[in-house]
């Protein structure tokens, strides 16, 4: 469910026409609906109440210090992989030790940065880490609270660039030699192993993952335990899918009803690292169609968001519905079927101004002919879009807006040009 809805024909985030954010803020837009923000962090925090779980956002998501504030004033914590999301983090107001510091490769200044903050635990995921993490506690005079990251080596869930948990990934440590691992630091006066960490892949449109994930896991508390720490946290990371194409994801409550068990088998507490399935839906992403053209038999819409706006269909091959902001009466409007040809619509590929053939958000797509301004909506949108922006083509990155019923501010203004250059100025040669 989200709050992005055709009223006679009109696209609507809330009660705002589309159309009308366009032309106050310009495109390429993202527009972000609060209350589905808040649907779904609720839908999360209500389907694993019994288990009273720390919900940490995962910043990386989607980083707008507006929405990690919202999302924290609902009761969430935030999972950070980097110095610059714990800042974004803290920023908006995260209490440290609702915070776990998630990442393959920490530097020792990002340690450091985490252990002076406070934050709740670190998830390490090398025995070289674990290692770092004890000499940098050392030289603070601090214990550095741990939980191990574990790679449970499953078959494989997701696209193979996003799926963190088949033998052979840089993630986690090896559940083949965690414990060898867990044993070297058993009494360490500087690192204190208080739980385990698993994050599957993403998007998980099944809850098996988590059931043989949590198989092995519950083996692993228990022998981590009798090696002598204090395992007192389980962290299931995210990962949970979204509707992309239709209805093919699953509530939270099928999750809930394959990890709850095991929390409580397990007797710890419950920590969860949720991000596309809260913010994914939650934004669109509108583009103006600046050309149309045919070349070798395709037909393109040219329009000005990008692959440096969006890019998972270039790095994921991902599906994203996009639909007209206005369809013109003999139109179909959403709810639909996209894979399937409708009246009035001919294939075509929907691609952005920038200088690579890889540049595209939809290929081979049922469309309706396009004209110069007409405006285009690339639905959920909200998870890996602005986050994995960038200025290629020197493009200046798009502006995000927040709309809360019939009311919309500005959470990040368009890029300028000069912002393009301005982290070059004043180094001299
Ligand atoms: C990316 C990531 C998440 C969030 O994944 P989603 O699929 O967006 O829920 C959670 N935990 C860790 C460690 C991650 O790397």
């Amino acid at each position: 469910m989200d709050h992005f809805t055709y009223r006679n024909r009109i696209l609507h985030c809330e009660d705002v026409p589309v159309a009308e954010l366009a032309a106050k803020y310009g495109t390429p837009l993202f527009i972000y609906s609060q209350a589905t923000l808040l649907e779904n962090l609720k839908e999360i925090q209500t389907a694993f109440a019994p288990a009273a779980p720390t919900i940490c956002y995962s910043i990386k998501t989607n980083g707008n210090t507006h929405i990690a504030r919202l999302m924290v004033n609902n009761g969430a914590g935030c999972d950070v992989t980097s110095g610059g999301e714990l800042y974004r983090a803290l920023t908006a107001g995260c209490p440290p030790e609702r915070i776990c510091f998630a990442g393959v490769g920490k530097t020792d200044e990002e340690m450091r940065y985490g252990l002076g903050t406070g934050v709740l635990m670190f998830n390490v995921e090398s025995h070289a880490e674990l290692h770092a993490l004890g000499e940098v506690a050392k030289s603070m005079g601090k214990v550095a609270p741990v939980a191990l990251r574990v790679n449970p080596d499953l078959p494989p869930k997701t696209h193979a660039k996003t799926d963190t948990s088949v033998k052979g990934v840089k993630f986690g440590l090896d559940i083949d030699t965690i414990l060898e691992v867990a044993q070297g630091v058993v009494g360490h006066p500087h690192l204190r192993v208080q739980g385990l960490h698993m994050h599957l892949g993403s998007p998980i449109l099944s809850a098996d993952p988590y059931r043989q994930g949590l198989e092995k896991g519950l083996k692993l508390i228990e022998a981590l335990r009798k090696q002598g720490h204090p395992i007192e946290y389980l962290n299931m990371g995210g990962g949970f899918g979204i509707n992309y194409r239709k209805q093919e994801a699953l509530p939270a409550s099928a999750f809930a009803e394959v990890i709850l068990p095991a929390v409580k088998q397990s007797g710890c507490k419950l920590v969860l690292e949720p991000g596309r399935f809260i913010v994914g839906n939650a934004g669109l992403l509108v583009g103006r169609v600046i050309f149309t053209k045919e070349s070798g038999g395709k037909h393109y819409i040219i329009q000005d968001a990008a692959m440096n706006d969006l890019i998972r269909p270039t790095l994921y091959d991902s599906f994203h519905r996009i639909w007209p902001v206005a369809p013109e009466v003999g139109l179909a409007t959403p709810p639909i079927d996209y894979e399937i040809e409708m009246a009035n619509t001919f294939k075509q590929n929907v691609v952005g101004p920038v200088c690579e053939s890889g540049d595209f958000l939809a290929k081979d797509r049922y469309l309706p002919r396009a004209k110069r301004g007409d405006l285009l909506a690339v639905f959920s949108a909200g998870a890996y879009g602005m986050a994995m922006s960038s200025n290629y083509n020197s493009r200046v990155r798009a502006a995000e807006v927040l709309v809360t019923g019939d009311k919309h501010r500005l959470i990040r203004r368009r890029e300028t040009f000069a912002d393009l250059i301005a982290a070059e100025e004043h180094c001299t040669a």
